[in-house]
């Protein structure tokens, strides 16, 4: 049985008052316990909500780290060691808008998973089609291929400790959802392409969709076989639907 994790992708938004008040909000809400719930502020606001969350049982993590471990010449990045140090414990990677707008490839985006890992931290691995992949009948092809990125190199054992979030580049902040469907059937692939490398551990990881995931569509979403939570942005800047929406995944 794989424990539902519901994180909220605060992307680039707040300000030190606003991020404290919706913690605050969300520390007043009604959480499940059977739900691991996470929440991603931007850099700046790591460490006050590292401190904010410490009394609760939300875990923070960071939307990106570097490629390089250690500590070193590399202006204006973050290491996965240094995210550890202020209690940081898990860390998105390869997001569609780092893929676009920073224009992050495979295979850096697997040196940020190998250097989320050696850090101690639990990497998030997002992948997901463009509208012109779903359309040209490469969705499956695509999350293949984005997984294999880490999978072909450093084997299907690396999922002990990860999270895959399948985020179709279509659906994320455009208010277009996957169908309940549509996402089951990429996480059933996902699921079946992990079992290639090894059967338990494609059961074993959990799988979150994201895109336009909000309280109204998510208990749908999370209701499919292969479905175990969710990566929600913008609703995830309400405490209130963002609780609802982790309460769905507890049912
Ligand atoms: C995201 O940024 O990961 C995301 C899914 O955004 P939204 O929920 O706003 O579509």
């Amino acid at each position: 049985m794989r424990r539902p994790l519901v994180a909220g992708n605060w992307k680039m938004h707040g300000t030190c008052a606003s991020i404290k008040q919706l913690l605050n909000e969300l520390a007043e809400q009604d959480l499940p316990t059977s739900v691991d719930v996470a929440v991603f502020p931007g850099l700046i606001h790591l460490q006050a909500a590292i401190a904010q969350a410490s009394q609760g049982s939300i875990v923070v993590g960071s939307q990106d780290c570097a490629v390089q471990l250690e500590e070193g010449a590399m202006t204006g990045e973050t290491s996965a060691l240094q995210l550890e140090d202020i209690g940081c414990s898990m860390v998105l990677v390869g997001h569609s808008e780092r893929r676009q707008l920073q224009e992050e490839t495979d295979s850096v985006i697997c040196r940020k998973f190998i250097a989320a890992q050696a850090a101690g931290l639990t990497p998030v691995l997002c992948v997901g089609e463009t509208l012109a992949e779903r359309e040209a009948g490469l969705a499956v092809a695509t999350v293949q291929k984005q997984v294999d990125a880490v999978l072909v190199e450093l084997g299907a054992d690396v999922l002990h400790n990860a999270v895959i979030a399948y985020e179709p580049v279509w659906a994320i902040g455009t208010g277009l959802t996957a169908t309940p469907e549509q996402a089951q059937e990429i996480h059933a692939q996902i699921r079946e392409h992990v079992a290639q490398y090894s059967a338990p551990i494609a059961q074993q990881v959990r799988i979150l969709y994201g895109g336009s995931v909000k309280a109204a569509n998510a208990a749908e979403l999370f209701a499919q076989a292969d479905i175990d939570g969710g990566l929600v942005g913008g609703a995830s800047l309400n405490a209130k639907e963002f609780s609802a929406i982790c309460r769905a995944a507890g049912n």
